[in-house]
C-alpha cells in the first residue's frame, strides 16, 4: 500500500457522512425549507419530517413513544441539557449528583460548574477495566442524590458498563439515570426500557449522520429544566428553529444503523481483533487499555512502554495512518487523558497510549498496513529513548 494513501482509523473523532444520510437531506437544503412551527402546507411538511425523524430514534433505542427524544446541536450539549436541567428542576429533592470519572468533560465540566451553584458533585472510580466501581456507587448514593451518569461505553478505551445492574442500584435510591451513549449509540443495541434509562445522550455524526446534530430521550415524567429558553420548540425543553436537513439525517442515520448494526458489528469486531493481536505483536512491553472482550466494536487502545504516544503518531502520519492519542477533545492539551490515569496507568504509561478506532469502511488491508509498520515504529522510537532498558535497543 502506498504511504500516500489515506488510512483513517480516528473515527470516535469524526465519521463520513453515509451517502444514503446526505440524499435524503437534500431536499430539505433547497425544495422543502419550510420551518416546522408555521401551519401552511411547507410548514407542515418540515413538521412531518422532523416527526419521522424523532419516531427513528426512538426505534432505534427501543424508547416508549417518539415524543421522548428531544433534538439538540449534539452529545455535548444533550450531556448538559441532562445534567444541569436536572439539577435544576430537582434541587427540592436534593443536590448531590454522581459521576464516574471516566466521563467525557462535557460531562465532567458541567457536573463541577454545578458545584459552583450550590449542588455537590462526587467522581466515582473504576477498575483497571475501566467498569464503575458499584460498591463506591452505592456508597455515594445518598439520599439527597438526584442524578447518576455514566456513559454506556467509554469513547477511549471502548469498555462497555453494565448499564442494567447500575440502573437497578440508582434507582432503588429513586434517583435518575443520565446515560451518555455517545461512543456506544449505533455499535451495540440499546434498549432504554429494558435496561432502565431515564436519560440517554445520542449523538448523529457517530451513526454516520450528520455532524451538529443529536438528541437527549428524556423517559416520561422526568422532571428537566430547560438551559434555552425561546420559542418553545420540543415541548419546550430546547428552543430554537429545528434544524431540518440535519436532523432528516439524523434519522435516516438511525434506520439505516438499525438494520446494519449486526454486520457492522461483525466486521468491525473482527478487524478490531486482528488489529489488537497484531499490535500487541508487534514489540514487547506493549499492552492493551480497557477490556479484551467487553468493549465497543471498533476500539482499539494500546499502550507501548518506553516512548510517547505523540511521537508514533507522528510515524503513523508518514505511513498514511491517521490515528489519535486519546480523545479529540482534550487531545489539545499536553495533559494525560483522565480516563487512562483513572483506570491505574501512570502518566508515563498514558502517554505511552494510542488509539484507534475502525468504520464500517475500514478494510482488512488497512488493519495490515497498521500491523505492518508498526515494530519498526516502536523500535526506532525506543533505540532513541533514554527510557528503554538496553537490551531492548540492541
Ligand atoms: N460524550 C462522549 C462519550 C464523546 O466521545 C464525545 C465526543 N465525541 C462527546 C460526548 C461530545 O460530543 P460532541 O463534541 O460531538 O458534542
Amino acid at each position: 500500500m502506498s504511504a500516500t494513501k489515506r488510512i483513517y482509523m480516528d473515527h470516535s473523532s469524526g465519521k463520513p457522512v453515509d451517502e444514503r444520510v446526505v440524499e435524503a437531506m437534500l431536499p430539505y437544503m433547497q425544495k422543502s425549507y419550510g420551518n416546522p412551527s408555521s401551519l401552511h402546507g411547507m410548514g407542515q411538511e418540515a413538521r412531518k419530517a422532523l416527526d419521522e425523524a424523532r419516531a427513528k430514534i426512538a426505534e432505534l433505542i427501543n424508547a416508549e413513544k417518539k415524543e421522548t427524544i428531544v433534538f439538540t446541536s449534539g452529545a455535548t450539549e444533550s450531556n448538559n441539557l441532562a445534567i444541569k436541567g436536572v439539577a435544576y428542576r430537582n434541587k427540592d429533592k436534593g443536590t448531590r449528583i454522581l459521576a464516574s470519572r471516566i466521563e467525557h468533560m462535557s460531562v465532567i465540566n458541567s457536573c463541577k460548574y454545578l458545584t459552583t451553584k450550590g449542588f455537590e458533585t462526587l467522581f466515582l472510580p473504576v477498575d483497571s477495566y475501566g467498569f464503575l466501581d458499584l460498591e463506591a456507587l452505592e456508597e455515594k448514593l445518598a439520599e439527597n442524590t438526584v442524578l447518576v451518569s455514566v456513559a454506556y461505553a467509554n469513547g477511549e478505551i471502548g469498555t462497555i458498563q453494565s448499564i442494567g445492574e447500575i440502573s437497578k442500584i440508582v434507582h432503588s435510591r429513586k434517583a435518575y439515570l443520565h446515560v451518555d451513549a455517545t461512543a456506544a449509540c449505533g455499535q451495540i443495541p440499546i434498549d432504554v426500557k429494558i435496561e432502565g434509562i431515564d436519560l440517554l445522550t445520542i449523538s448523529s455524526n457517530d451513526m454516520y449522520g450528520p455532524k451538529g446534530t443529536g438528541a437527549l430521550y428524556v423517559k416520561d415524567g422526568t422532571r428537566l429544566e430547560p438551559l434555552l429558553h425561546g420559542g418553545g420548540q420540543e415541548k419546550g425543553l430546547r428552543s430554537g428553529t429545528e434544524n431540518i436537513p440535519a436532523i432528516v439525517g439524523f434519522g435516516k442515520a438511525a434506520e439505516l444503523t438499525k438494520k446494519e448494526m449486526p454486520t457492522r458489528a461483525e466486521h468491525l469486531t473482527r478487524l478490531r481483533d486482528k488489529l489488537i493481536k497484531g499490535l500487541l505483536e508487534a514489540a514487547p512491553y506493549s499492552f492493551l487499555n480497557g477490556h479484551p472482550t467487553r468493549r465497543l466494536p471498533d476500539n482499539v487502545s494500546v499502550r507501548y512502554s518506553f516512548i510517547e504516544g505523540e511521537s508514533m503518531l507522528l510515524s503513523l502520519e508518514m505511513e498514511g495512518v491517521f490515528a489519535s492519542s486519546g480523545s479529540a477533545c482534550t487531545a489539545k492539551t499536553l495533559e494525560p487523558s483522565h480516563v487512562l490515569l483513572a483506570i491505574g496507568l501512570k502518566h508515563e504509561e498514558a502517554h505511552g497510549s494510542l488509539m484507534f478506532t475502525l468504520g464500517k469502511q475500514s478494510t482488512e488491508e488497512e488493519v495490515n498496513h497498521v500491523v505492518a509498520v508498526m515494530p519498526s515504529i516502536v523500535k526506532r522510537l525506543r533505540a532513541m529513548s533514554p527510557l528503554t532498558p538496553k537490551e531492548l535497543v540492541d
